[in-house]
């Protein structure tokens, strides 16, 4: 059975691991770096060890998007007049309407909001992969993440860890990793190592994705058989031909392309798709 902590009991369910070691948690603040005219969304406050060094005045407005009902209810009895709570599934918040109601004049205009969590680790990828439909909502993110994630996240091509995630996420952000943390940084200690990491939208975007879920489909595919040729991995998309088009060599492994190869990739077929 899970300690209480606080009297809570840690629900395995919502991936509940809360940080308890105060050093990890100094870093953590330090990391996000809170400004006063910052709009920050914490994602699974929990019992609050990242909430309550964040509240106001050390950001301008705090938005803490939580699950589980008795964890909604502490939070409400300890910081109503300081956050306002979204009681929710993360998966299911739409964060441009959010950054909406953040507009100080209520006139539409949205804010740009910093994103920090340390979620459970079943819903990182959906939750990243969520996150990156509404970036011009947001700034950036610092996220913990299970490790073997985060280095998934932030590999290079060529690289053992490269790979979907890696493609398009980086497409998508500039990645930055802060800091490993060990189990007994949490309590219940989790199975894994953890990693705390920085995740930038893109300023500029060299060669921009025609059909993002094209893309997505196209780096699946490649990734789906890694030891495999692009030759034969994508052989239902691309003839021999089409690769030379592309400049790109068919019988490299999918790891051997970069970012902007995968965006070439499915710009060339969005192209072909429209002179159909
Ligand atoms: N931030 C706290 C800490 O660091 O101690 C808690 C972290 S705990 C790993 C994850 C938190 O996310 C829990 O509070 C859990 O209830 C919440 N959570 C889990 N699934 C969620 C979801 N789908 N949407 C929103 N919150 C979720």
């Amino acid at each position: 059975m899970a300690k209480p902590l606080q009297g809570h009991s840690a629900r395995k369910r919502f991936g509940q691991n809360f940080l308890v070691d105060d050093d990890y948690i100094d870093r953590i603040i330090e990391q996000i770096a809170a400004h006063p005219d910052d709009h920050i969304v914490e994602i699974g406050p929990g019992l609050g060890a990242i909430t309550q060094r964040l509240l106001p005045p050390n950001c301008k407005t705090l938005t803490a998007i939580e699950i589980d009902n008795d964890l909604v209810e502490r939070l409400k009895n300890q910081h109503d007049d300081q956050i306002t709570i979204v009681h929710s599934d993360v998966l299911n918040v739409d964060f441009a309407e959010l950054a909406k109601r953040m507009s100080p004049a209520g006139d539409g205009s949205a804010p740009s909001m910093k994103i920090v969590g340390n979620l459970p680790y079943n819903i990182s990828s959906p939750l990243l992969f969520h996150l990156s439909r509404f970036m011009p909502s947001i700034s950036e993110i610092h996220v913990m993440l299970q490790k073997e994630m985060a280095q998934r996240i932030y590999a290079e091509s060529g690289t053992k860890h490269y790979g979907r995630l890696s493609v398009m996420m980086q497409y998508h952000f500039d990645v930055a990793l802060g800091f490993h943390l060990p189990p007994g940084a949490f309590h219940p200690p989790p199975k894994v190592d953890s990693s705390f990491i920085e995740l930038h939208p893109r300023q500029s975007i060299s060669l921009v994705c025609d059909d993002i879920e094209l893309m997505s489909a196209v780096v699946n595919e490649a990734f789906q058989q890694r030891r495999k040729t692009l030759r034969n991995t994508l052989k239902n998309r691309l003839k021999d031909e089409d690769f030379e088009q592309l400049a790109i060599d068919p019988s490299q492994r999918p790891d051997a392309l970069c970012v902007d190869d995968y965006v070439r990739i499915s710009n060339y077929l969005s192209a072909q798709q429209h002179n159909l």
